[in-house]
């Protein structure tokens, strides 16, 4: 199945052995690599749906090898795994075109969900989130749009629909504004344009307040000094089932 391999670079043999146990558990097929020239042949070589790509590596830096891969491999997914404190690093990868980072040291469950997280944003997957919904009120995803109790129906932006639907796919993780500006606005230099995230979120706020009135939703939650997630009394609906307004 597409998607389903996943190439480990990662000279640690026992993060490397550890990543690749709990990824065969959870039935993705794994290559893994040693060293950085070794990585970056495995990662060219093969139909694979991801590469989890270890920075400080032997033969080859995880960073060459990722400009070197994403000359020939311009949108195959690449999560980079950094050491905790080295954030130049983590902010310089995802301007060479990582998709996210996960730093070590990680659990084998939140590699899992940030894998899952960047492999659902790839075109060919239908997104599992189908609607969001708070009593009466219903965020339907495929349709864009916003199913108020009131009877009121208002449609979202592309941003907006692609903001609600990272904040969902993070279940309960928070979601930084890094993070939201490389996957709705496609844009890496992070130091620039964070404030841009907040206003958006100001204005998604301000368009699901009015059509709840006097009600107030809690839809997405400011996460002091972190990021955002949506609100914890929301409903998440994935694929099958239809966001259809509860009576
Ligand atoms: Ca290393």
């Amino acid at each position: 199945m597409a998607g389903r391999r996943i190439v480990v670079v990662e000279d640690e043999e026992a993060i490397r052995r550890g990543v690749a146990d709990a990824l065969t558990y959870s039935g993705y097929e794994v290559v893994e690599a040693a060293d950085g020239e070794t990585g970056l042949e495995a990662a060219r070589s093969h139909d694979n749906g991801l590469v989890l790509l270890d920075l400080a590596l032997p033969k080859m830096d995880g960073l060459d090898v990722l400009v070197e891969l994403r000359k020939t491999h311009p949108v195959l997914p690449v999560i980079i795994l950094t050491a905790r404190g080295s954030e130049d690093d983590r902010v310089r990868g995802l301007k060479l075109g990582a998709d996210d980072y996960v730093v070590k040291p990680f659990s084998a469950k939140e590699l899992l969900a940030r894998m899952e997280a960047v492999l659902r944003r790839t075109p060919d997957r239908p997104h599992p989130v189908q609607s969001i919904t708070s009593g009466g009120h219903t965020i339907d995803m495929a349709r864009s749009e916003v199913c108020f109790a009131g009877g009121t129906v208002t449609a979202l932006s592309e941003m907006e629909a692609e903001i609600l639907r990272h904040l969902a796919s993070g279940a309960d993780r928070v979601v930084t504004r890094e993070e939201l500006l490389s996957r709705v606005w496609g844009i890496q230099d992070h130091n620039l344009e964070t404030r841009a995230v907040d206003m958006h979120i100001t204005r998604l706020r301000t368009k699901l307040d009015a059509g709840t009135g006097a009600e107030r939703v809690e839809w997405i939650q400011t996460v002091r000094g972190k990021g955002y997630m949506l609100g914890k009394d929301l409903t998440i609906k994935c694929r099958d089932v239809h966001g259809e307004s509860a009576p």
